[in-house]
């Protein structure tokens, strides 16, 4: 080992002095080269580059910095970082960037390593007496691929990849087998197919020269450095939070989220209002800010009135509330700036736009997103397309920020590009499951199925022969996550109930390339008209599946409990064996449960001689209802605990073959769903206990935290103009208050009371238990100290992570020592930073569910003429008062929306003698329980709770997504001609993990339905017609979509 001495600058914390430091720099024979090619008997732990390749790229410091975008392109393998590109990243692009290239060099998708090239005693090379940095940097890389090439005996040419020109004619040159180019000529030459990367290329190349060539003309007030905003928020002089801006007034409005614990200003405890552009100082939705507060006399309040999300803004004096605390953003900590879906502005925009420049200002798909400055020359041609762009910067001098565009996603109005942009825009990516991941999967086919090997067999308690196991899933249901067994023991005053849940994790091993993408996507994503698995097929449809008449590995919970207060004396946890008997249909659980259905119903007994099916029914239905009884009395318990039935709004698209829309339909639970419900919420509650015992640090569980008071205001003001009392001190006063609040005439008001109070609930969130206090475990809507997900590992990564550790927990009491590392602290660190990417992957996927519902609402409504067809008009329920409107609910479809009572021309509604609506000039006047508008021909009334009827249209729009428009068309109730079974529906209170169940339930039949119906394969020729042809926007069939996931940049070819 040398020892030399190396000097290095380091800027200090305000990022403005520089120091000069002198380091001690060790330099070794053996820094590992990280080859499959290695010639040298390194030592390659971990990711190693391919052998296979046709050569390696070695990219220099300003390419990593400024392409690591391209880089990013998994067709471009086996890439070389050197130490050098990543310090520099590390110190002059920023923390994003670094992230980025941090990202890239552990994911093992990815081909690239890391080179130590400064450590490596001959790729070294000092900085020479007046050579610059850039030219040291280079030369440093530069040697550092000659060293590689020779390393590797010469057995893989190498190309270094930079900008700089006099680089490429200074080392091109030099030495055989080393190439020195440019990132352009590298794709022209290497990959002429890569369109997209070349596009890419470009576009970011423009916008580092549009950058070069800004104007020097202050727009906005310069940040504050990082150690001024740092000491500030110490003294509590400003403010650190995130800033969320106000979709409805995205201009005008914003709102900074404090950071609870960073906040030393204890008399601040609500949100702080950032009021217009100058004040919000380039801060953008979504980043990590600092706030500065303004003085008292220059407060003002939020918003109160309706306004519409074109813009019809309102700033009269009039329409605002309370002054609240206002500040302006000094400075910002952390830019969480993502990929965003963007329109082209009109033809004639463009045109005057390019006239002085290449510059387009395009418009963010995202109403909270300021509009994106990018240079194209493809603005014409991408008129009617929706295209990702990423943003660069924004200087004090721009008054936009400057980004570039990434990919083209496809034509706008298609239903793909559609689903495509609430993907991107919530950041979800699943691409298909890549060759290497399914090569992990086990192989099994018609002629060689996969079958129980004999070690597993024997390791395994086997409940083939002794137990009745059966599942309970909707109609269709592939992946079976969970089955049950019910049984008494012999005396005959003990039960013995099991939940048996699919073992995934026997399949998919920790660290696998399977078991990094399940964590990446963390969950299945379920969107209105598709899904997206986080497992491969072969896994989630099959081997994992407990299906009926098969052997399957299993993890199972067994607990001996008192036949009558069903109290637990005895619980095991283990892996099984099991072969499910029946794979039952809810509706069918239900109907035997109800006495209602003949045996030759059930598939797995019609084989049998009537006798013999006789017996194996009256057993199955005795285990049916044994499963009721201990259910009802699980929920009795926890229903004095103060668990709390919720209310949701929970409609489905009922689509025909077609994938048109048939019909918008409120989902229907069953009692058995609660049964199934309930024992599932057992496990999970048991799972959790059994881990926290074993791991007090590092459990993964699930809290669901107390809700903020001050978020019940509408609920309790509600309620109180209605009679009732609402008290919401604790979860059991909430739901014993809920329970009162019924209006015989109208079980309407309970289920909207219901969902107001759902709206106050905080989301329940992951967390690992070293990370909070024991109190904070409680599971508030559940009513129980500990939770955790145990039973779906198919479907969600949470669960896989829970196998893990209640394996360990199992392995431990065996004395056995867990392996990998096993310090406590560190597993807790690692266990909360993956709790948070869950929790924020699920919130995306919750997001995409609930936006592509509002997208099938449109295009149910889109092409029906408001006017003429009875489907728009509906009747709606009125829940809060606003300044110049109303809000209301449609049970019918399940929408929520503002009705106006004074529209653009200052009208407002005024009612005729047979309850219709229309506009004329008055006045509003707003009241708690009501508001009452004036006019020529008399005053009107609309109060809280009452029925009225509405007319739905679809409001287009060219850059957003479409929305509905809701307006009274009379404020008497409406009689829906066919009052089916959409009308209003009495039941469906149901804790969340119900309807989580009744979802999947009415999806799969939705699926089986589809399938069944789909009928004859259509031709290619006819799908690309039905996938083009726009009126019929639904008609995409499942190889069309494959197609255009296998290859998004497929339209940036044209
Ligand atoms: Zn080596």
């Amino acid at each position: 080992m040398i020892k030399t001495e190396k000097i290095v600058h380091l800027k200090c914390s305000g990022g403005r002095k520089l120091r000069r430091v002198v380091r001690e720099h060790y330099l070794r024979e053996h820094v590992p080269c990280y080859s499959a090619l290695c010639q040298a008997g390194c030592a390659n732990d971990g990711k190693v580059l391919s052998a296979e390749v046709t050569h390696y790229v070695v990219p220099d410091v300003s390419v990593a910095g400024d392409y690591l975008e391209v880089l990013d392109f998994t067709e471009l393998q086996g890439i070389v970082f050197t130490q050098t590109a990543c310090q520099a990243v590390q110190h002059s692009r920023g923390r994003r960037q670094y992230n980025r290239l941090r990202g890239l060099l552990k994911d093992p998708r990815h081909d690239c390593v890391l080179f130590a090239n400064e450590f490596q005693e001959y790729s070294y090379c000092p900085r020479e007496k007046g050579e610059s940095q850039d030219k040291w940097q280079t030369r440093c890389v530069y040697n550092a691929a000659v060293w590689y090439h020779n390393h590797l005996a010469g057995l893989k040419p190498v190309v270094m990849l930079t900008e700089d020109k006099d680089a490429v004619a200074q080392y091109s040159s030099l030495s055989s087998g080393v190439y020195v180019i440019s990132v352009q000529d590298y794709l022209k030459n290497f990959w002429p197919e890569l369109q997209a990367a070349q596009e890419l290329y470009c576009s970011i190349t423009q916008a580092l020269q549009e950058k070069e060539s800004e104007g020097t003309e202050r727009e906005y007030a310069e940040h504050l450095p990082a150690d001024i905003l740092e000491a500030g928020i110490k003294s509590g002089r400003y403010i650190q939070g995130t800033l969320n801006v106000n979709k409805h007034r995205s201009q005008h409005e914003a709102f900074v989220r404090m950071e609870g614990s960073s906040n030393k200003n204890t008399d601040l405890n609500s949100d702080v209002l950032v009021s217009g552009s100058k004040n919000r100082n380039r801060a953008v939705h979504g980043d990590t800010i600092v706030v500065e507060l303004l003085p008292k006399s220059e407060w003002r309040g939020k918003a109160t009135s309706l306004t519409a999300g074109t813009g019809d803004e309102k700033t009269g004096e009039d329409a605002q509330s309370q002054p609240m605390p206002t500040g302006r953003v000094v400075g910002i900590l952390q830019r969480n700036w993502r990929d965003y879906v963007v329109t082209f502005p009109p033809r004639e925009e463009t045109q005057s736009q390019s006239r002085s420049s290449q510059r387009v200002l395009v418009i963010p798909w995202d109403q909270r997103i300021p509009k994106i400055r990018i240079s194209t020359q493809q603005a014409e041609a991408l008129q009617d397309h929706r295209v990702v762009v990423r943003m660069d910067s924004w200087e004090s001098t721009s008054l936009y920020p400057n980004g570039h565009s990434v990919r083209v996603l496809g034509r706008a109005g298609e239903l793909e590009t559609q689903v495509q942009t609430i993907l991107v825009e919530n950041c979800i990516h699943v691409p298909p499951f890549s060759e290497a991941q399914l090569r992990e999967m086990p192989v099994t086919s018609a002629e060689s199925p996969w079958t129980v090997d004999p070690g597993q067999a024997s390791e395994r308690l086997d409940l083939r022969s002794t137990h009745l196991v059966f599942s309970i899933d909707p109609a269709g249901c592939e992946d079976v996550d969970d089955a049950l067994s019910v049984r008494m023991l012999p005396g005959g005053r003990r039960l013995e109930l099991g939940v048996h849940i699919a073992d995934v994790t026997h399949f998919v091993a920790e660290g696998s390339l399977t078991d990094l993408e399940a964590r990446a996507r963390a969950t299945t994503y379920y969107l209105a008209d598709r899904r997206y698995d986080m497992l491969p097929g072969v896994l989630s449809a099959d081997l994992c599946s407990l299906l009926g008449g098969v052997d399957r590995y299993a993890m199972s919970v067994l607990w001996e409990l008192d036949a009558q207060t069903v109290e637990v004396s005895r619980v095991w946890y283990g892996r099984t064996l099991i072969r499910s008997s029946y794979k039952l249909q809810y509706e069918l659980a239900q109907a035997l449960l109800d006495g209602r259905q003949a045996q030759e119903e059930v598939p797995e007994l019609a084989p049998l001689p009537a006798d013999a099916r006789d017996a194996k029914l009256a057993q199955l239905v005795q285990a049916l209802e044994t499963l009721t009884h201990i259910a009802r009395q699980l929920r009795a318990q926890r229903d004095k605990g103060g668990a709390l039935e919720l209310e949701g709004v929970e409609v489905r698209a009922q689509l025909d073959e077609e994938k048109n829309i048939t019909a918008l339909v409120p989902r229907q639970p069953l009692e058995v769903h609660e049964t199934v419900a309930e024992c599932m919420i057992h496990a999970n509650h048991w799972v959790a206990r059994k881990i926290q015992e074993s791991f007090p640090q590092h459990a993964l569980l699930r809290h669901h935290p107390p809700p903020r008071q001050e978020f019940f205001g509408q609920l309790v003001d509600s309620a109180k103009a209605m009679g009732y009392a609402i008290d919401t001190r604790s979860n059991k006063a909430l739901a014993d208050s809920l329970d009162r609040a019924t209006d015989p005439q109208d079980p309407l008001v309970n289920r909207m009371l219901r969902l107001m109070a759902t709206q106050a609930m905080s989301n329940a969130l992951y967390f690992s238990t070293g990370s909070c206090s024991q109190d904070q475990y409680y599971h508030y809507g559940l009513a129980l100290d500990r939770y955790t997900h145990f039973t779906s590992p198919i479907r969600r990564y949470a669960d896989i992570v829970v196998h893990r550790l209640l394996t360990a927990a199992i392995s431990l009491e065996k004395g056995q020592v867990p392996k990998g590392p096993n310090k406590a602290s560190v597993l807790n660190k690692e266990l909360e930073e993956m709790s948070q990417h869950i929790n924020c992957k699920n919130r995306a996927a919750q997001q995409a569910q609930k936006l592509s519902t509002e997208l099938f609402q449109c295009l149910y409504f889109k092409d029906k003429d408001p006017q003429e067809h009875q489907d728009c008009v509906a009747d709606a329920v009125i829940y809060a008062i606003r300044a110049n409107g109303v809000l209301v609910f449609v049970p019918q479809y399940g929408l929520k929306g503002a009705v106006y009572m004074r529209n653009r021309e200052g009208q407002v509604l005024s009612v005729n003698a047979d309850g219709s609506c229309e506009w004329q000039s008055g006045s509003i006047q707003r009241h708690p329980d009501h508001i009452s508008t004036s006019s020529s021909s008399g005053s009107s009334t609309f109060s809280l709770f009452h029925h009225i009827t509405v007319r739905i249209s679809v409001e287009p729009s060219r850059c957003h997504s479409d929305s509905l428009h809701m307006e009274m068309i009379s404020n008497k109730p409406h009689r829906s001609p066919a009052a089916g079974p959409q009308s209003t529906q009495t039941q469906g209170c149901r804790p969340s993990l119900v309807q989580e169940v009744v979802r999947q339930a009415e999806e799969a039949s939705q699926q089986a339905q589809e399938k069944a119906a789909r009928g004859p394969k259509l031709s290619k020729e006819e799908r690309e017609f039905r996938q083009s042809k726009v009126p019929n926007l639904y008609s995409l069939l499942e190889e069309a979509r494959e197609l255009a996931l296998t290859d998004l940049s497929i339209c940036t070819t044209r």
